[in-house]
């Protein structure tokens, strides 16, 4: 140690050491000492072993460059390294050097100022090779920003990229589209998961082809992909058209459909990625599986109806409980007598805010989310609670009709629980109707046998709901035991050929109903014209505005007991 300080001030040549030179070696780093002052340098002498160049006595930063040991992509920033190490502000930098077997190799520069115990200030530098480490970071990273099937940007990358594009220059028109191909599944399913591979690599060939500098394109997963071009919607449209137009020529045995939805952007406001997106998803959902359309362009509509939908999602639950669901009674009518003979049990929802919302504004959200179940079978509990209470206070029971939506048919506790509603009240056989849509009959015709067959048994009463909206025929309806069928006339009175034709289907189907005896109502009568055709051409029961609108369980009780006049 001793030796060693009192030659520091000198040319002491520390690099020739075995022992130092053992410890550089395993840690794969070569070494040198630089006195500015004297321009005196001492260098690792195995440094050949490990960087390319003549070390001919040159100064090291000399012969780096004039030997192009330093890769030219890297020579400008091992320069302003150099100078920023002088000023004191870096020490440390990472860049390419040439190896003796001539590929480049990632180091680590590292340069220390040393003020020996005497003499002038010296830099020691090392050079450690971190070849396997950059290149794992790069793998890394790679994976991180890359999808690694196409090799393009994945989704968040996309987004990065393209947030700082739109936001660097915000008032090009811009269209970012989010499409997919139709039935993309048959391709995995029929070919092979590497043909389907094949082919999201071939559109991104396709994406990389079509766009120009600076658009971008992503795949987001599965078969999605995102694409923001800087052209008018015109013209965003037609790049559609094209890429299926040159998608259908990659060889394989299968019709290429996509659908896209396309946010226009005359100016960018500052909108998230993810959020222009997920417009651009909602858009390109309205076509999906359509064979006529291949996009949709956003507006704003969809995203108000979004918007709602998550507002009811969060409120639902809270509603039931609170009671916000009513039960409202449409009356069902003898149209020969004008007899009360049954009502149909339809929900409402009394929003403290909104005020009263009609079914058509939550039934469908609830049937995708699954509430509709609770909300159902809470108007069931209604209906059978207010039978019993009508049987209690001496009066003739009537039949309540109550909706069965195509969820419930998945339920495998359907029938316990409609049977324990009807044992909790203590009903009679009968007093309750399941409403159930024709195309439930039609779809899953095994299920609902089954259902059907515990049901009856057990006193319940079928109707087949929205007869004559297009699913089933009459010769279906021959073998389903269904109690009554319910003719739309709404249904018949959209028919594209006219009022006097969808007249003689409906006088027809009338027909035929009864001539395998099943009792017919029609529903949506709205005038005594229509009644008055009802009635001659042999169907004598209905329900519809022109008798009573859906109302109050407390208004149906005045209607009942005479207090309120009837048609
Ligand atoms: P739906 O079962 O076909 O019920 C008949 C619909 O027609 C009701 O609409 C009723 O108000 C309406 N309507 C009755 N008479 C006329 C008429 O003369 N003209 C016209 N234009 N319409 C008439 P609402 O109450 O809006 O219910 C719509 C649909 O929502 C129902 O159609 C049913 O599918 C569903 N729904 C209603 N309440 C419930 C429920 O509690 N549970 C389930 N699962 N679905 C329900
Ligand atoms: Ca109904
Ligand atoms: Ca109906």
């Amino acid at each position: 140690m001793d030796k060693n300080e009192t030659h520091c001030d000198e040319t002491y040549d520390w690099l020739q050491d075995r022992r130092h030179q053992t410890v550089l070696k395993t840690m794969h780093t070569i070494a040198y000492e630089f006195n500015p002052e004297t321009g005196e340098e001492i260098v690792s002498p195995f440094i050949h072993q490990y960087l390319a160049g003549n070390y001919d006595g040159r100064l090291l930063s000399q012969v780096m460059v004039e030997d192009q040991v330093i890769h030219p992509d890297d020579l400008k920033k091992s320069l302003e390294f150099r100078e920023a190490v002088k000023k004191g502000t870096a020490d440390e930098i990472a860049i390419r050097l040439r190896t003796p077997e001539g590929p480049y190799r990632w180091f680590k520069m590292k340069i220390s100022p040393y003020q020996p115990p005497t003499g002038s200030m010296r830099y020691i530098g090392t050079f450690t090779e971190i070849d396997n480490e950059i290149r794992q970071q790069e793998a890394l990273r790679y994976r991180a920003e890359y999808d690694l099937v196409t090799d393009i940007y994945n989704k968040v990358t996309f987004y990065t990229v393209t947030g700082n594009w739109l936001g660097s220059e915000p008032d090009i028109t811009r269209c970012l589209i989010s499409f997919d191909i139709d039935r993309f599944k048959i391709i995995n399913e029929t070919h092979s998961l590497s043909e389907g591979d094949k082919v999201l690599r071939y559109i991104a060939k396709l994406l990389k082809q079509m766009t120009y500098s600076g658009e971008t394109y992503a795949r987001n997963n599965s078969d999605i992909f995102y694409v923001c071009l800087s052209r008018p919607k015109k013209e965003a449209a037609e790049f559609i058209l094209e890429l299926e137009h040159l998608l259908n020529q990659y060889p394989l045995d299968f019709q290429f459909t996509l659908s896209a939805g396309i946010v226009h952007l005359p100016h960018y406001n500052g909108e998230p990625l993810n959020v222009l997106c997920d417009w651009a998803a909602m858009a390109q959902n309205t076509v999906k599986g359509s064979y006529i359309h291949r996009y949709a362009f956003y507006e704003e509509a969809m995203s108000n109806d979004l918007n709602k939908e998550h507002y009811i999602t969060k409120n639902m639950a809270h509603a039931l409980e609170n009671h916000e669901f009513q039960m409202y009674l449409q009356p069902k009518y003898d149209m020969r007598t004008h007899t009360i003979i049954g009502a149909e049990a339809l929900s409402r929802w009394h929003h403290p805010k909104d005020g009263i919302l009609p079914p058509g504004d939550f039934i469908p959200l609830f049937e995708r989310n699954g509430f509709i179940i609770q909300m159902d079978e809470y108007i069931w509990d209604m209906a059978c609670k207010t039978i019993r209470r009508w049987l209690d206070e001496g009066k003739n029971p009537i039949t309540i009709s109550v909706n069965v939506s195509r969820v419930h048919l998945h339920d495998p506790e359907l029938c316990s629980k409609l049977i324990s509603l009807t044992q909790k009240y203590n009903l009679p056989p009968h007093s309750i109707e399941l409403e159930i849509t024709e195309s439930a009959y039609v779809d899953s015709p095994d299920a609902l046998y089954d259902i059907m067959d515990k049901l009856q048994e057990a006193g319940f009463l079928f109707s087949m709901d929205d007869f004559g909206s297009g699913y089933s025929s009459l010769n279906a309806l021959k073998d389903i035991p269904v109690d009554v069928v319910k003719i739309d006339l709404n249904f018949l009175q959209k028919a594209r050929r006219g009022l006097q034709i969808g007249r003689d289907i409906l006088e027809g189907v009338i027909q035929m109903i009864q001539a395998i005896q099943l009792p017919v109502i029609a529903e949506g009568v709205e005038s005594k014209e229509q009644a008055d055709f009802l009635l001659n051409a042999g169907c004598t029961h209905a329900q519809g505005y022109y008798y009573a609108k859906p109302m109050t369980v407390s208004d149906f009780e005045q209607l009942l007991s005479g207090k309120d006049t009837a048609v």
